[in-house]
């Protein structure tokens, strides 16, 4: 027999990863063999705004996945959860207590969405309680904290995905599409700017909560964009500056705005700056043979204008989280890679993490992805 290529054996690792994570997880069958017959059961942690506003009622859209359960440091809004969403009581922890998930069988997957600083804790925390795991963006604080996550799932042979939305959207489809397919040539000028006045000091602006200040929160869509639009590729080098404070009391340990630039491998270039000084929301890539623009909305979840040197795209807007969950539990039932692993979480970190050295030494640094 030949000996398997280098991605065959990458297939077959992979296939026999999602068969240990399963054989961790057993779960009855499908009609058709497939290993499922239930909609798998998601808790949440952490009742936030993004839980709130959009997780939860994503949850009532999904077909293959469906709230279960809750993690929360308030009991009484764990239980208001659990009468609005029909899931028993015995389903609500602390986060302290969520370790003793491992013996409830109606939790199949976490979804961490806590402040970016405590992503690790509690994405390891699930995954050493046989869970599959979705982590928010970004994935945590520094490269080494997203292999801790990493290790972690894969000691524990759990599925990990990152709360990637856009992979989901039609727009950020097609800007995927046009990379890939070059209809308008290679992206090689991209130009991006995303942004929102923070009035008051919250945990965003708070270092050890955030791990950084808007470079982490908006910032990092730009950078996975940009990604997207170089057709997968990671920049190679970067360089950037930090804005100058206006408001120090709030921005004491973290920038209040970032301007830099990411070369990818072919001359690409993305030029791009986030603060959380002004408001702001637009990328456009442009190639030799055409454009597409987000104009508005560029990286949310609703009221997305998009242009393209052909003409303005309209397609319509499908709820970008309940696509990113379901395709995430389907993945777990029928042994597939998710478009949005952990990897592509831990590469984002890579960047931002150049992107501080370079604004630091204000020299050009080189990605190490
Ligand atoms: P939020 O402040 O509204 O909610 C955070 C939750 O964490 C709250 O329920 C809070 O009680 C809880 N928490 C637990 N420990 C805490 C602590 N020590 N300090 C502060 N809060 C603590 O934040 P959010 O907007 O819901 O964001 C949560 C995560 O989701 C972040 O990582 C963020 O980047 C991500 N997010 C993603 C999107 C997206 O479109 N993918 C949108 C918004 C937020």
């Amino acid at each position: 027999m030949n000996k398997p290529s280098n991605s065959r054996r990458k297939f077959i690792g992979q296939l026999s990863l999602g068969a240990a994570a399963i054989a961790a997880n057993p779960l009855s069958l499908y009609a058709d063999g497939r290993p499922g017959g239930r909609p798998l059961g998601i808790a949440l942690v952490g009742l936030g705004k993004y839980s709130t506003g959009q997780l939860g009622p994503a949850l009532r859209q999904t077909t293959m996945c469906r709230l279960t359960g809750v993690v929360t440091g308030s009991p009484e809004k764990g239980a208001q959860w659990a009468k609005d969403y029909g899931f028993p009581v015995k389903n609500i922890y602390s986060y302290d207590t969520m370790h003793q998930m491992a013996g409830n069988p109606d939790i199949d997957i976490v979804y961490v969405v806590t402040p970016n600083g405590l992503h690790a804790t509690h994405a390891i925390a699930a995954a050493r309680a046989g869970k599959h795991v979705i982590c928010e963006k970004p994935m945590a604080r520094t490269v080494a904290e997203c292999d801790s996550i990493l290790a972690a799932c894969r000691e524990a042979k759990v599925r990990l995905s990152i709360g990637y939305r856009l992979h989901f959207d039609p727009y950020h489809r097609e800007l995927m599409r046009l990379a890939k397919e070059k209809d308008f040539g290679v992206f090689t000028n991209m130009t991006a700017d995303r942004g929102f006045i923070m009035k008051n000091k919250v945990w965003r602006a708070d270092k050890q909560l955030a791990g950084g200040g808007p470079i982490m929160d908006l910032g990092i869509y730009i950078i996975h964009g940009a990604c997207m639009a170089a057709n997968g590729a990671t920049p190679l080098w970067v360089t950037a500056s930090e804005h100058p404070k206006t408001r120090p009391d709030i921005f004491s340990d973290v920038e209040e705005g970032m301007n830099w630039k990411m070369e990818f491998p072919g001359g690409g270039v993305c030029t791009a700056q986030t603060s959380y000084q002004h408001g702001a929301d637009r990328f456009r890539a442009e190639g030799d043979k055409g454009w597409i623009e987000f104009k508005e909305h560029a990286f949310t979840y609703r009221g997305m204008v998009v242009e393209t040197s052909r003409g303005p795209l309209n397609f319509t807007p499908p709820n970008q989280q309940a696509l990113q969950m379901d395709d995430f539990a389907d993945c777990i039932l029928s042994n597939r890679e998710t478009p949005v692993p952990g990897e592509l979480g831990r590469r984002d970190l890579a960047i931002i993490e150049a992107i501080y050295s370079a604004a630091a030494t204000g020299r050009r640094v080189q990605v190490k992805a």
